[in-house]
């Protein structure tokens, strides 16, 4: 089975007009192009450069209230801990802040931009395989809702930890439910196989082990099954009834659990696939773990951030292979990974209007950075190119500039927030001096 991030060569890809259908932020203006809620983003372009990523709070707004909705709609009583992987951009935090959500962080640094976007410690979940001593003693200064415990190795630090602080961790098991999301291997983490979880046949085992601690107070269970999800909602609810029946077996032993935590992983449309609407995520959680009457907490972090953003690029060369023809962007694999890491399909759409109903060929998109990796799209059906062309890379608020890094060393790129008519930088171009200033050549090889 083909991976579902991967663009079958087979069937046509969406027009630029079927593209912009399917996501309300962005309209194609007869006069400014292309505008994201009510900005045209040559504007931003020419006044901050590209590469650039521009996110559309409305967008992030609109999808945090659509799943808030969904939840209450389904009965459940939940609360929305966003994943900062995803875009850890302390404008899309904080803007998430004040609509309600908490907060899914996996290393000091996303607790850190967590509680400076005004996410206070008792909303905030910390997950991960790998927390180091520093990160649990922070987290517990900061009053942590919930530790993600990913071992008995890991219970048996926390509890130390926090009896030396005098204080009682509040610790959840996330449990490997050994289930299949059919999403890309890179980012399916429900299985056996994976390095995520204890298996969930130990996890009473562990429960019972945590409750005897006096370091550690026992909150729940928590899963999490992979990233991406489109086809996988039975994966979901696969899942959910196993923790349901985990849960059941704890009570039955006697043990306190005081909420459930889904996880995140609800895909979206990149290009075609038919993407589950929060409703029915809703659902799956309603029918697993409704019936525990517990809270229930969910970790979403792509299914928000990634329609609401786009990557502003400009055309530095257009180029005739021997077979084939190049557009060589100002934007890199070092800017947006997705394609390279996960073979992923961004759609690609000009800015300039003269360009929406020109003729097509296929072209081959691809970035400065030397590798053959650093390709974009193959094939990708586009209007003629020239240097300077404005080019927007759709869904690319997740796992974008989260994703960057200064390969080739190339300073990471400009964030723009726009808000209907308002816009602002949120974060600036990082300056090549910066690359710079933090290494030294020490002075015996100089000498
Ligand atoms: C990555 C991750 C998430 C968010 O995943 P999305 O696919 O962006 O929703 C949530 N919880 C945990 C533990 C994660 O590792």
């Amino acid at each position: 089975m083909p991976s579902p991030l991967a663009s079958p060569a087979t069937t046509e890809d969406p027009s630029f007009a079927e593209l912009l259908a399917q996501r309300p932020q962005l309209t194609a203006h007869a006069q400014d192009g292309l505008c994201l809620e009510d900005v045209p983003l040559a504007r931003i372009a020419a006044e901050v450069g590209t590469p650039t990523w521009v996110y559309s709070a409305g967008t992030l707004r609109r999808r945090f209230r659509a799943l808030r909705d969904a939840l209450a709609a389904a009965g459940l009583n939940s609360t929305i801990h966003y994943a900062m992987k995803a875009n850890d951009n302390l404008a899309v935090a904080g803007l998430l802040a004040k609509e309600g959500a908490g907060a899914d962080v996996v290393s000091e640094g996303e607790l850190r931009a967590a509680l400076a976007a005004g996410i206070p410690g008792n909303r905030i979940v910390f997950s991960g395989v790998g927390k180091t001593a520093a990160e649990i003693r922070l987290a517990l200064e900061h009053d942590i809702f919930q530790l993600n415990a990913e071992s008995a190795e890991e219970v048996e630090t926390i509890a130390a930890l926090a009896e030396g602080m005098g204080r009682r961790a509040p610790v959840a098991i996330r449990v490997n439910p050994d289930v299949d999301a059919r999403t890309h291997a890179k980012i399916t983490t429900g299985k056996a196989e994976n390095k995520f979880g204890v298996a969930i046949a130990d996890a009473a085992a562990l429960y019972a082990r945590m409750a005897a601690l006096p370091g550690i107070r026992p909150i729940g269970i928590a899963v999490h099954i992979g990233s991406q999800i489109t086809e996988g909602l039975s994966a979901y609810r696969v899942a959910y009834t196993k923790v349901a029946d985990l849960v059941r077996e704890l009570r039955a032993r006697g043990l306190p659990v005081e909420r459930v935590d889904g996880g995140g992983g609800l895909g979206i449309p990149y290009r075609d696939e038919i993407a589950p609407l929060p409703e029915a995520l809703a659902g799956a959680l309603a029918a697993g773990l409704g019936p525990l009457g517990l809270p229930v907490m969910i970790e979403p972090g792509r299914w928000i951030a990634g329609p609401a953003g786009v990557l502003l690029s400009r055309v530095v060369l257009h180029k005739r292979g021997a077979t084939r023809r190049f557009a060589v962007l100002d934007a890199g694999m070092n800017d947006l990974m997705r394609p390279a890491l996960y073979d992923a399909w961004h759609g690609l759409v000009p800015v300039a209007p003269h360009q929406f109903h020109a003729p097509l060929s296929p072209a081959e998109v691809v970035g400065p950075v030397c590798e053959t990796g650093d390709t974009f799209a193959r094939g990708r059906h586009l209007p003629e190119l020239a240097p300077g062309d404005v080019m927007a890379f759709l869904d690319a608020g997740a796992y974008g500039a989260a994703m960057s890094s200064t390969y080739n060393a190339r300073p990471l790129a400009a964030e723009v927030l726009v808000d209907g008519h308002r816009w602002a930088v949120v974060r600036s171009r990082q300056p090549v001096e910066d690359l710079l200033a933090r290494q030294s050549v020490p002075d015996w090889l100089l000498g």
